[in-house]
């Protein structure tokens, strides 16, 4: 074991994700998480990487970011098979993944919503190597018979996948426990340059990640929380091999296959703060979307409402800011999924001393 002790603040995305990654680095390491992480499922819950959809989509989410989402989530995606081949080795933590592109569709009504969207796809892939197809009705549905001939014409990213999230939680945290990570649940700290503090203790480390993602806020005042509100559904009688995005005027929501037959459609997007269920207005819309997506959906049971709070800085941009010992990684925003493992990797590297790509875009070094 090296002599580098460490501690990773937040079980989240950005913290197991990392805690893995340097459990293989043989540091000594300490996962601090606010919540308990029985193997209940709700013990997660506070954690908005629990109440994603898991889509892994650079060209979707350039459209409404920038290049820069574009091309650190080529690289995530590059990067994934990795993981999970490696998470996977273990028949008790299988993660399904799924590079199977995504479809974009629209009702005839609103056209206009697609052509601007597949202008800005054709605008991005003269700036990078963004591909896509036009399909007509009948290759829609040839691609995805779960839509029941209900769409007339859409758009296919191949170059898109989308993950299990709950599943890759938690097999990262097996992984981190089988592989000597200390982790120190049900605990809410606070971090004082290198020291962690807790209601029962202060430790300190050589390193402090802080991966609080919204959690953060009282250190990094400049962050805020961005409210999305989901729905799982269970139907047996739809089957769709990849999310699936409607463009409408109003909102953009999208349906995202789990395993056992769940769907999460998703997500609202609202400038609050507020954690509170689920507002009427977004379950109507919710609704009204996946019914008009496939009818038989109306015959699908209400699993789960869940809302969460993106942690986003006033760009939307990640960010990795060093001071001293403690390095906040924050501002995943809607992305998490899509970037983690390329940021990941390079604070990996910086801590190293190897630069990577993507280093001066994303790191910050205060006094
Ligand atoms: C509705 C919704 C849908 C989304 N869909 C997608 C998607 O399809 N694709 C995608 O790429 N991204 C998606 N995201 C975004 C993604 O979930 C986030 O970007 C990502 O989870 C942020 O990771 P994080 O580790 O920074 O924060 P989190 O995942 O929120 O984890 C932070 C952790 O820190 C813990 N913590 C906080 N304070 C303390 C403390 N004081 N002490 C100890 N622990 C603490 C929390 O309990 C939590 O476990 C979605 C988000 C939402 C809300």
């Amino acid at each position: 074991m090296s002599n580098t002790n460490i501690a990773i603040i937040g079980a989240g995305l950005a913290g197991r994700l990392l805690a893995f990654k340097l459990s293989k680095l043989n540091y000594n390491l300490h996962l601090y998480e606010a919540n308990p992480l029985t193997p209940a499922a709700t013990a997660h819950l506070s954690a908005a990487a629990f109440t994603a959809a898991g889509m892994i989509a650079p060209i979707s989410e350039a459209i409404e970011a920038d290049i820069d989402t574009y091309h650190l989530g080529k690289t995530s995606l590059a990067l994934w098979p990795s993981i999970i081949e490696q998470l996977n080795l273990n028949a008790a933590t299988q993660v399904e993944f799924k590079h199977s592109g995504s479809l974009i569709i629209c009702h005839p009504q609103d056209h206009a919503e697609l052509s601007h969207f597949r202008h800005k796809v054709e605008q991005l892939s003269r700036q990078c190597d963004a591909q896509y197809q036009i399909l007509n009705a009948q290759q829609l549905n040839a691609l995805e018979p779960g839509l029941n001939g209900n769409f007339t014409s859409g758009l296919f990213l191949e170059d898109e996948a989308h993950i299990d999230n709950r599943q890759l939680l938690r097999a990262l945290l097996a992984h981190c426990i089988a592989n000597q990570v200390q982790v120190i649940d049900n605990t809410q700290v606070s971090i004082e340059g290198n020291t962690v503090i807790s209601s029962k203790a202060k430790k300190s480390f050589d390193w402090v990640f802080d991966c609080r993602g919204i959690g953060a806020k009282p250190q990094l005042p400049q962050l805020r929380g961005v409210r999305g509100e989901v729905l799982r559904v269970e139907s047996k009688e739809i089957t769709l091999h990849r999310p699936v995005r409607l463009m409408h005027p109003r909102y953009q929501l999208y349906l995202v296959p789990k395993p056992n037959h769940q769907f999460v459609i998703g997500a609202t997007q609202i400038e609050s703060e507020d954690r509170s269920p689920m507002s009427v207005q977004s379950m109507l819309e919710l609704c009204t979307a996946m019914y008009s997506i496939n009818p038989a959906f109306s015959q699908a049971r209400i699993i789960e409402q869940n809302t969460n709070l993106r942690p986003a800085f006033i760009d939307n941009k990640p960010q990795v800011i060093v001071r001293g010992q403690q390095v906040a990684i924050n501002g995943f925003f809607r992305h998490g999924f899509l970037i983690a493992p390329a940021i990941i990797d390079s604070v990996i590297h910086w801590l190293q001393g190897t630069t990577c790509p993507h280093h001066q875009r994303i790191f910050s070094f205060l006094e």
